[in-house]
């Protein structure tokens, strides 16, 4: 029998096949990552499962009973889902989010939940009711948000693998500043059904891995149509298994407006490391050249005025009658939703209902919300111009790497300046992907790859060239 720390080593995809040849046990497995997810140092988790389900799913199921961390977000039947946030104390859903019930229907059980901030609005995951998590490779510094827990878990080695949320950028920047592959899908790829919306034109599943194979596999078993939400698509033919040891004949743009804007203020290690990553890229046969994607820097702010604006109609649910929190109001029903919501919701989340409240008001509806449509419009055009000439988009994922715990709390500015790189794919609903592409002062760097809508086998191959020719080596975060 492997020993917990073989088990361990071993990538999601590598335990899928042990389990299928009998090499290794499920059972063993499951316990190995339960046990570890119990004694989580990180905070990472805010449910973990008691044992592993018998029977365990069928060891020739395409993911072999590999368990799978599931951000607090998704609805899990009887499990709690709090989304991170006091306001729904107490709530274990009464169904399972679709995403997480085909990879349990695929073989992959529920490990547990994980931390994240609060309604996922956050880049630190500084602003979750369950308090922050840590970040392994150094556990005074954030985890990035808000898909924190699950990037952190995987890092850790306390999952196989993960799955998370991205509306702004919330699986690929956790994945970046903890040095794990995080992927976001085409916008309808993966059902939303079951996932506590934030901002439901941009809300989508996607996978946090240790490498680009984990996250191809545990992507095709979560995409496909589902009847129950009326945006998701059926996907173009499956998602590829990576393989390409190359990228010839691959034409990679950098947009100037991401990389030059002095507001993004890229730090100068998370530059040379994407330089670095360049240069490998036409090693590999790539070439690489400057592009431009003009409306690209108005992408923030548009951002933060279309998803609170989104978010303040998604919240309006949570008044204390129905889930959760309720706080008494002395008998007037407006009291006690005024109360619950001033208990249950943290700070950050009430700065955007505000925002997003005020973006929609009359009188503010055309200079605000609908300026920013306009503003999402122009972006989608200049990446389907820039597609034209170009196979993907290249660009770091965040321009820093993992910061000091409290260090942004104070100034949600500096907090929203995290997502520079990565709020323009959601609002043109186009996919991409963060992998590691090396340390910059003991700290992992995230390099973002964007391809069109539903190019994700080729931009998953990509991405598997360049983390073969990259090496990089997680395991000092498995301690
Ligand atoms: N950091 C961004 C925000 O706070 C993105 C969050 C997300 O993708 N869920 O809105």
């Amino acid at each position: 029998m492997a020993a917990v720390s073989e088990l361990i080593e071993l990538t999601a995809a590598q335990a899928v096949e042990r389990i299928r040849s009998r090499e290794i046990d499920q059972r063993a497995l499951f316990d190995a990552y339960r046990e570890r997810a119990a004694g989580d140092e990180l905070n990472a988790f805010t449910w973990v499962a008691e044992r592993a389900p018998a029977p365990g799913p069928d060891a020739d199921a395409p993911l072999a009973g590999v368990p799978v961390a599931v951000k607090d977000l998704f609805c899990t039947e009887g499990v709690p889902s709090q989304a991170g946030s006091r306001i729904l104390e107490g709530y274990r859903p009464p169904y399972t989010a679709t995403v997480v019930a085909r990879l349990s229907e695929a073989g992959a059980p529920l490990l547990g939940k994980t931390n994240q901030d609060e309604f996922a609005m956050g880049s630190s995951n500084e602003n979750s009711a369950f308090g922050p998590v840590r970040n392994p490779w150094d556990r005074s510094r954030v985890p990035g948000g808000s898909s924190g827990g699950s990037a952190a878990a995987v890092a850790a080695g306390l999952a196989p693998w993960a799955i998370g949320t991205d509306t702004g950028g919330s699986v690929r920047q956790p994945a970046a500043l903890c040095g794990v592959v995080g992927l976001k899908p085409t916008y309808g790829a993966c059902s939303r059904y079951g996932m506590i919306a934030f901002a439901s034109s941009l809300d989508q599943a996607g996978p946090l891995t240790r490498d680009v194979t984990d996250a191809a596999l545990l992507l095709r078993h979560m995409v496909g149509h589902d009847r129950r939400d009326c945006t998701s698509v059926q996907f173009p033919g499956e998602i590829e298994l990576p393989r390409s040891e190359h990228l010839r004949g691959i034409k990679l743009g950098v947009p100037e407006e991401l990389m030059d804007d002095a507001e993004a203020g890229i730090e100068q290690g998370v530059r040379t490391s994407f330089e670095g990553t360049l240069a490998l890229a036409e090693e590999l046969g790539a070439s690489v050249e400057r592009c431009r994607l003009p409306h690209a820097r108005h992408a923030l702010s548009a951002y933060y005025l279309i998803a609170p604006a989104e978010a303040s109609a998604n919240l309006a649910r949570f008044d204390g009658v129905r889930y959760g929190l309720r706080v008494d109001g002395d008998a007037e029903l407006v009291a006690m939703y005024s109360h619950t919501r001033a208990a249950g919701f943290g700070a950050e989340v009430k700065r955007r209902i505000m925002l997003g409240t005020y973006a929609l008001s009359s009188g503010y509806y055309d200079a605000y919300y609908v300026t920013a449509q306009k503003v999402r419009t122009k972006i989608a055009e200049d990446f389907r111009a820039a597609f034209e000439r170009f196979d993907f988009i290249a660009t770091p994922t965040s321009p820093w790497t993992a910061f000091e715990l409290g260090t942004k709390t104070a100034d949600p500015l500096a907090m929203y300046l995290n997502d520079f790189c990565t709020v323009p794919m959601p609002l043109a609903g186009i996919p991409a992907i963060s992998i590691p592409s090396g340390l910059s002062e003991g700290l992992p760097v995230g390099f973002q790859l964007t391809g069109p809508a539903f190019s994700e086998s080729r931009l998953l191959d990509a991405a598997y060239a360049l983390e073969r020719r990259i090496g990089f080596d997680g395991s000092a975060a498995r301690r």
